[in-house]
């Protein structure tokens, strides 16, 4: 996530905090500090509360940080690598590089955080209980971190991608049906209609409820959720789709190649005019020296074109992001999406044999698309 900075490492897990987590941390201590405990535990000065307030926000972030080390250290076990625990302002995420290869593994990672919150949370009440009588300062932050964490647990239980809860429907449909992709499909449909729930509730809150608020926050909440079943269906859909195909099988073999030493304005008339292109490959002799677009070109005064060497203005094959003919498409698309670039060459031994463009991607997709190939089954 960019905005991210490292805190440090946990049994070298890199834990990275996302700037929007200050937004939480000075909220929820400032309305912890004048709302939640002065009206439960009278009694405190207002420096007593803010302290108070600002030790409990601190420990439920710790409580969140241990819900997602929970899923890690699941993960590293099942042979899953761990990059990092992002904490931000909705909670956290455990970035996980691969996909579970099991309907087994994927349960047990999902389910491990929600049961750790709800075991953290029953731990609180417990010492809650104990402390029943004292008046000790310790209640109020208790009695905060029994709250949040139980519902902490039960909100990441329902069953919608991308919450736990999602991923623990999903893998008992894959389980039953033996159908990866059938299995993310309703999970993140349900998702999308979870998420749908929550952005009515926060539009009926705004409008009926004494604290607007609540309202925004639901509807926040609901829009990150949808966002996020979304984005995972679509790459569902692509992974499917696309299992098993090379580069090779959807790149143009032909590129359209220009030569380092024209002019710019060469370029526009003699090659992106007259065939509508909006890139093309440069070639300094036989070896790819870079691409250049229309973009890059824009960058120059139209003055200047007929002095500018095309060699110039491109963009070198040093910055270039390229992809090995024999390589999965699927290792490809992170790179264009990621990225966000249309074109990828496609070298092998230092030589061109093709680009990968979106548009061709695209269409491989449309054409598997209506022979129904993308309802492969997942290989174990
Ligand atoms: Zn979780």
């Amino acid at each position: 996530m960019s905005g991210s900075f490292r805190i440090g490492s946990i049994a070298g897990i890199d834990i990275f905090i996302h700037v929007s987590w200050f937004i939480i941390l000075v909220f929820l201590t400032f309305s912890l500090a004048t709302g939640w405990f002065p009206s439960l535990y009278p009694g405190y000065s207002s420096s007593t509360y803010l302290l108070l307030g600002l030790i409990s926000t601190l420990l439920l972030f710790v409580s969140v940080l241990l819900h997602e080390l929970a899923h890690s250290f699941v993960a590293r076990a099942r042979g899953l690598p761990v990059k990092n625990i992002t904490l931000f302002i909705f909670g956290g995420v455990s970035n996980i590089e691969q996909e579970p290869h099991s309907a087994e593994t994927e349960f047990l990672m999902a389910f491990v955080g929600p049961l750790l919150s709800l075991v953290i949370g029953g731990l609180c009440y417990g010492a809650l209980f104990l402390l029943r009588g004292t008046h000790s300062v310790a209640q109020p932050i208790l009695g905060y971190l029994a709250v949040t964490n139980i519902l902490l647990g039960i909100f990441n239980l329902l069953p919608g991608f991308p919450l736990d809860g999602g991923r623990v429907l999903r893998s008992i449909v894959w389980k039953i049906t033996g159908n990866a992709y059938r299995a993310t499909q309703v999970a993140t449909i349900v998702g999308q209609v979870i998420a749908y729930l929550f952005i009515f509730t926060g539009i009926w809150l705004f409008f009926f409820s004494h604290d607007p608020f609540d309202g925004i926050w639901f509807g926040f909440i609901g829009w990150f959720l949808l966002n996020a079943a979304q984005s995972a269906r679509t790459q569902a859909t692509l992974e499917t789709a696309f299992r098993g195909v090379t580069v090779a099988q959807v790149m143009n073999p032909n590129p359209m190649t220009v030569p380092a030493n024209i002019s710019l304005q060469r370029l526009v008339d003699e090659y992106f005019l007259p065939q509508g292109l909006r890139s093309a490959l440069v070639m300094q002799g036989d070896q790819l020296a870079g691409l250049i677009t229309l973009s890059d070109i824009r960058h120059v005064p139209r003055e200047q074109w007929p002095q500018t060497p095309v060699g110039l203005t491109m963009i070198p094959t040093q910055r270039l992001h390229t992809v090995a003919p024999q390589q999965s498409l699927r290792e490809a698309l992170p790179l264009m999406t990621g990225q966000d670039v249309n074109q990828l060459p496609v070298v092998q031994d230092g030589r061109l044999v093709g680009i990968l463009t979106r548009d061709a991607i695209m269409r491989a997709l449309e054409v598997r698309r209506s022979l129904g190939e993308d309802r492969g089954k997942r290989a174990a």
